[in-house]
């Protein structure tokens, strides 16, 4: 057994508890291993807890993110916009629908998507007729995005929003929990084992609007419906099913859902530990050649994420110097986010480096540290004590 000191120390990890794992086991000796209660638990567990009025889980948040662009109409001859500061799968939802996909630089204080570069990209595309008719929001790291601010530009120029909030269960804006779409048609989750809750695999659909739900529930599962108000013709029998739509096998199985809706049940203590380990960093770190993540007034972080940005030309160290020093002592960090339109798939759309400075430039300095309701303050000590070194 290694010891405590030497142990390697991921960037994040799951935290199961014996709870979470008599739930998964009641559901393996149960009659339903999917398509049955556990579902629904875990649907209304989320939707209650960040206050909206409908929530349809998926197998993860990239297929959540695919239904939430086909709900709201996307298709061939539209336009999606996102930050270029993401993981691939927030762009890539768009152009499963045949969309075509632009990017929206980010805030350089927030790293966030910029409302003002926003605000400037709408004006040239209501000149040019290319409006969007969907903008996806990343909350990165946890912390929400301008959505006022956005939902006011989705007023003036007519365009859906989706927020990719897989980082951001937890989180808080504006006084409410982000989920709650108040500025928005659909927000999104993630469960995978790094972010905030896990469910293994799985995401999840949220939306005040019952015409989206009835979209989301009924593409999750072939596109096919059982209600007899939405066939063409009467049913020729209690057997019968019409196929109304293109729609995907994306359904989460009652052993995932069973973990997520009992990973709920702990989501305050998780987002608590975070942000108790988040301010432990600030405090840490401070006076170090470093940037350190931002706050803003009106929002709490579900800190998914601690990502510092290095400081090269104080610290005369480059970021990968610092990144490999921090993973040969086992301190396993991570860096988020290559900048998608810098991906190969996304130059045959006539992307290149210089497009997005800021997310160029965000990229280039950043380095995420390890954060997880499981990091014992001696971990975090580690952390920190092998990041000065590697400064030193
Ligand atoms: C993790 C992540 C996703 C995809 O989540 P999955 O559940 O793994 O499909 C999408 N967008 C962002 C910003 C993410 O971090």
């Amino acid at each position: 057994m290694m010891d405590a000191a030497t142990q390697p120390i991921p960037y994040g990890r799951q935290d199961i508890d014996a709870e979470d794992i008599a739930a998964v086991e009641a559901v393996l000796r149960s009659d339903w291993l999917t398509q049955g209660p556990a579902i629904e638990q875990f649907e209304s567990a989320v939707a209650d807890y960040v206050g909206a009025k409908f929530a349809c889980a998926v197998n993860s948040a990239t297929s959540a993110l695919h239904l939430a662009c086909r709900a709201l109409g996307l298709g061939p001859g539209d336009r999606l916009w996102t930050v270029p500061n993401t993981f691939v799968a927030s762009a890539n939802a768009g152009i499963y629908c045949g969309a075509a996909v632009d990017f929206v630089d980010i805030d350089t204080r927030t790293y966030n998507l910029s409302v003002t570069a926003l605000a400037e990209k709408l004006i040239e595309a209501e000149k040019s007729g290319t409006l969007p008719k969907i903008v996806m929001p990343v909350h990165f790291g946890g912390l929400s995005c301008d959505m006022r601010s956005i939902g006011d530009l989705a007023k003036r120029y007519g365009f859906r929003v989706i927020e990719d909030a897989s980082h951001a269960i937890g989180g808080e804006y504006g006084g409410r929990k982000i989920g709650s779409c108040d500025y928005s048609d659909i927000v999104v989750f993630s469960f995978h084992p790094v972010k905030i809750v896990t469910s293994a695999e799985g995401g999840m659909f949220v939306t005040n609007d019952p015409v989206l739900q009835e979209a989301a529930i009924t593409l999750r599962s072939h596109g096919v419906t059982r209600d007899p108000m939405r066939m063409d013709r009467p049913a020729d029998g209690a057997w019968y099913y019409q196929q109304i739509d293109l729609g995907y096998n994306y359904r989460i199985t009652d052993i995932q859902a069973a973990l997520g809706a009992s990973q709920m049940r702990r989501i305050d203590a998780f987002i608590g530990r975070r942000r108790f380990l988040a301010d432990r960093y600030d405090t840490a770190l401070k006076g170090l050649p470093l940037g350190l993540p931002p706050r803003e007034d009106g929002a709490n972080s579900a800190w998914h994420l601690y990502a510092i940005q290095l400081d090269e030309a104080r610290s005369g160290k480059s970021r990968k110097q610092i990144f490999d020093a921090l993973r040969a002592t086992g301190i396993l960090v991570n860096v988020h986010y290559i900048p998608v339109h810098l991906q190969p798939y996304y130059a045959r759309f006539g992307f290149k480096a210089g497009d997005y400075p800021a997310t160029e430039a965000y990229y280039q300095r950043a380095i995420s540290l390890p954060i997880y309701a499981g990091l014992s303050d001696s971990a975090q000590d580690r952390v920190i004590a092998e990041l000065r070194a590697a400064l030193a």
